[in-house]
C-alpha cells in the first residue's frame, strides 16, 4: 500500500489515444478501492516518445501504460525489459524504478492466458494450440501459450513472412514446437487442436470476418478471440454453434491491466462482472 494523502499518479501513452480503455480500467478501480491515486491520458507522437517516457521520474509518475503505435519502440528505449517483453519484443507496461531508470513489461499474454485458463479441457489437455495471426498481439499470444507448456503451436498469418519471423524471435525463448501453416490450410489443421485462438482483426466491427470452416475442430477444442468489438466475432459464435467452449477478448483487456495497476498503486486488483459490465456499457456507449 502507498501512504495515504500522497497521490499517485500514472498515465497511457498512445497515438491516437482516446481509443485506449485504459483509464476507463484504472478510473474504476481506484474509484473501486478508494485510492488516492490519478491516472491520465496522453497523446504521444511517435517523435515525442523518448522525452516523454525520460520525464516519468522528473514529473514523479509511477509509470505509464504504452499503446499502438509505441509497444516496439518502447522496448529500444527502456533500460531493462523483463523477460516476456524481451521476448516479445515489445512494451505495454513501463515502471519508475526507485533509482529514476525504467522498466518495461509486457502484460498481453498474462492478460490473455488469464482469460482463458480453467476452460475448456485446459488442465486435461495442453498439446496443441493453433493461432491465426502474426502481429504485435500474436507475439504475446504465442509466447504466452508456450510458457504454458504446450507441446506444439501451430502459427497462420495471411503474409507467411511475418510468421516466420515471429517464430524465429520466439522459439529461442521457448520449449514448445512453433510451426509454420500457410494461411489457405487454415481449414486443415485443426484435427489435434486443443485450443484456437483468432489475434487476427478480422471479425471485428468495422472488418471483415474471418472466413474458416472449424469443422475439423475437437468439439473439446476452446475456442478463443482477442478482438472484443463485437464480444460475440463471427467466428465465436460458430463455436458456440457446435457447441465448442468459447471465450471473448474482453477478459484479456482487464486482465492485462491487473499487473499496471498493482506497480502504479499497490493494490492487485480484480476483475469482476461489476467491472466488466462496466466496460461493456462504456464500449456500447462510445461504439453508438
Ligand atoms: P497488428 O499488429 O496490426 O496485426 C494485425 C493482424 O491481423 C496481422 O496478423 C494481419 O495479417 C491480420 N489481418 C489484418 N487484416 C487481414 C485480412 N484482411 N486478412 C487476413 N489477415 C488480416 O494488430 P495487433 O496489435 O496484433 O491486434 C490485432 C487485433 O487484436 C486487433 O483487433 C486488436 O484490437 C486486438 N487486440 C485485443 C487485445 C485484448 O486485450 N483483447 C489486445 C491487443 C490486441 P498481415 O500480417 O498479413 O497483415
Amino acid at each position: 500500500m502507498m501512504p495515504s494523502g500522497h497521490i499517485q499518479i500514472a498515465a497511457v501513452m498512445g497515438h491516437p489515444i482516446a481509443h485506449s480503455r485504459s483509464p476507463f480500467l484504472h478510473k474504476f478501480w481506484l474509484k473501486e478501492y478508494g485510492l488516492n491515486g490519478s491516472f491520465v491520458a496522453l497523446d504521444v507522437t511517435p517523435e515525442n516518445l523518448q522525452k516523454e517516457l525520460r520525464a516519468l521520474p522528473s514529473k514523479a509518475f509511477r509509470g505509464t501504460c504504452v499503446t499502438i503505435p509505441h509497444k516496439e519502440t518502447t522496448a529500444q528505449i527502456v533500460d531493462e525489459l523483463d523477460e516476456s517483453a524481451h521476448a516479445i519484443g515489445a512494451v505495454n507496461l513501463v515502471t519508475v524504478l526507485p533509482d529514476g531508470r525504467l522498466r518495461g513489461q509486457n502484460t498481453d499474454g498474462y492478460g490473455f492466458i488469464e482469460n482463458i485458463r480453467g476452460h475448456g479441457t485446459w488442465e486435461q489437455s495442453r498439446k496443441h494450440a493453433i493461432v491465426f495471426g502474426a502481429g504485435g498481439a500474436a507475439r504475446a499470444v504465442v509466447y504466452a501459450l508456450a510458457q504454458e507448456k504446450f507441446e506444439a503451436i501451430t502459427i497462420l498469418n495471411r503474409t507467411r513472412a511475418k510468421t516466420e519471423a515471429l517464430t524465429a524471435s520466439i522459439q529461442p525463448a521457448v520449449k514448445a514446437k512453433l510451426q509454420v501453416a500457410d494461411w489457405a490450410a487454415r481449414n486443415d489443421v485443426l484435427k489435434d487442436a486443443d485450443v484456437l485462438v483468432n489475434t487476427t482483426s478480422l471479425g471485428m466491427d468495422g472488418h471483415p470476418p474471418l472466413e474458416i470452416s472449424i469443422e475439423q475442430l475437437p468439439s473439446s477444442a476452446l475456442v478463443t478471440d482477442i478482438v472484443y468489438t463485437p464480444l460475440a466475432t463471427p467466428l465465436l459464435k460458430a463455436a458456440m454453434d457446435r457447441g465448442n467452449p468459447t471465450q471473448d477478448g474482453l477478459g484479456m483487456l482487464m486482465h492485462q491491466a491487473r499487473p499496471a495497476f498493482k506497480a502504479f498503486y499497490g493494490q492487485d486488483p480484480d476483475v469482476t462482472p461489476a467491472l466488466r459490465q462496466a466496460l461493456v456499457d462504456d464500449i456500447q456507449k462510445t461504439h453508438t
